[in-house]
């Protein structure tokens, strides 16, 4: 029997999925619960202008990006740095956006051991090395016995690029496969080419308002109750799951997830307009300040920080003087704003099990799950389109 399908919840995931069914000629149905689309992906909104919200752009090389209509987009080669001194020694690296180490490495035995917290995977680094990454982790307000190693990679600290170490760390990493796991080195020393990114050109709102009045999306706070939702193999309708896993898992499963969220401070600064920033992020591991990413565009900077008390002209300053490592010299800023967010990103060790128990257990049932577990827009875009195109033979 040909379903139609129901799509929960009206993000980018929802948003795609709806692209997929609308040119694949399958009947769908998007839900919003929000009066506007777009979830945590929209704009902040202040005086008048808008502002990306974090260093959110697309993978403009994903193949479900090509469901989005291109000329909407301003597509630019990914451009970013680092700026660590959690080691003591300050480091910058305009061709690595993750931790720069900048001592000799201690050589350390690197043994095949359990990765299921991110303790354990840490560990694997010399102790120094792990000390620094675990107090920075700490910092952050997360307890890396508690959350699962594939943090590692939301937390942009999956692979550290060791500077002094590079011809052996490019030795070690062809010898050994745990190795290559946990250093890293720059596109430019792998010869690989550049990311292409994608950015709305007027900023995401306005796009997600257009692409939802094209797709027809229903904005309402009265959503059906989705209990049973695994369980309807049997009716006429499929049902998408983009939306925060949390009440739909609690709801049918007996585990009840535990994942720990954070509350951050983003402070939007807006500078001249005689400047216009190429789009670049810098990922920042510093003892002394609370900001974890920096990213400029336009003639804005969006900056990323955990501690939602800190003033936001002492986190403006602390990013100047940063982007000035970098030679970026913003001049005299403009504007300068903050906006408190709530956010998820972490996986706790408990979560990632349950998680991928409900998706095996969701498994020819009505219910078409997202990759939660991973934490990754793509794995999860792709992955139900995946699904989608297999039951639906298109
Ligand atoms: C408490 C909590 C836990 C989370 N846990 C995870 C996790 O374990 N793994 C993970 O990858 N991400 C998690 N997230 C982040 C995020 O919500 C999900 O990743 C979501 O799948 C992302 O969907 P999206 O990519 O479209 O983005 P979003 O931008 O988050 O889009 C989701 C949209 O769905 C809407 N929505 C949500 N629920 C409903 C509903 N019941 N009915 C209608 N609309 C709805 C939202 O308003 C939003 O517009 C969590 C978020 C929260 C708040």
């Amino acid at each position: 029997m040909r379903k139609d399908i129901e799509i929960v919840g009206g993000g980018i995931t929802g948003l795609t999925a709806g692209l997929y069914c609308k040119k694949r000629g399958i009947e769908y149905k998007i839900i919003e619960k929000e009066e506007e689309n777009g979830g945590i992906l929209r704009d902040w909104k202040v005086n008048g202008d808008w502002y990306y919200r974090n260093c959110q752009y697309l993978s403009a090389r994903e193949e479900w990006f090509k469901l989005w209509p291109g000329e909407e987009f301003d597509i630019f080669t990914v451009k970013y740095g680092s700026y660590t001194d959690i080691w003591d020694i300050a480091s910058i690296s305009i061709e690595f956006a993750g931790p720069v180490y900048p001592n000799r490495i201690k050589k350390k035995k690197i043994t095949n051991n359990e990765q299921e917290s991110l303790a354990q995977r840490l560990d694997i680094y010399p102790e120094e090395i792990s000390e620094g990454l675990t107090k920075w982790v700490n910092k952050l307000g997360f307890d890396t016995h508690e959350i699962h190693s594939s943090n590692s990679i939301s937390l942009q600290i999956s692979r550290i690029l060791p500077t002094k170490d590079i011809d052996y760390i490019k030795e070690l990493k062809k010898r050994e496969r745990l190795a290559d796991t946990i250093y890293g080195l720059s596109r430019k020393e792998l010869g690989i080419g550049p990311d292409i990114g994608a950015l709305p050109k007027n900023g995401y709102n306005q796009l997600f308002k257009k692409i939802g009045k094209e797709l027809n999306i229903k904005n309402s706070t009265n959503y059906r109750n989705y209990a049973n939702c695994q369980k309807e193999s049997e009716t006429k309708t499929d049902i998408i799951w983009t939306g925060n896993p949390t009440p739909l898992i609690n709801n049918i499963s007996d585990s009840r997830m535990n994942s720990p969220a954070t509350k951050a401070k983003n402070v939007l600064i807006k500078i001249d307009k005689s400047i216009i920033l190429e789009p670049f992020y810098i990922q920042v591991y510093a003892k002394n300040t609370n900001i974890t990413r920096i990213f400029c565009y336009l003639n804005k900077i969006t900056i990323e920080a955990i501690n939602e008390m800190e003033d936001k002209n002492r986190i403006a300053w602390e990013a100047r003087n940063i982007l000035e490592k970098f030679s970026i010299n913003i001049g005299k800023s403009i504007e300068v704003y903050e906006k408190r967010e709530i956010r998820h990103f972490i996986i706790s060790r408990m979560d990632y099990k349950v998680i991928k128990k409900f998706l095996i257990e969701s498994e020819n049932t009505a219910l078409i799950p997202a990759a939660w577990h991973e934490y990754s827009r793509d794995s999860k875009i792709n992955g139900i389109i995946k699904m989608v195109k297999s039951r639906h033979c298109v």
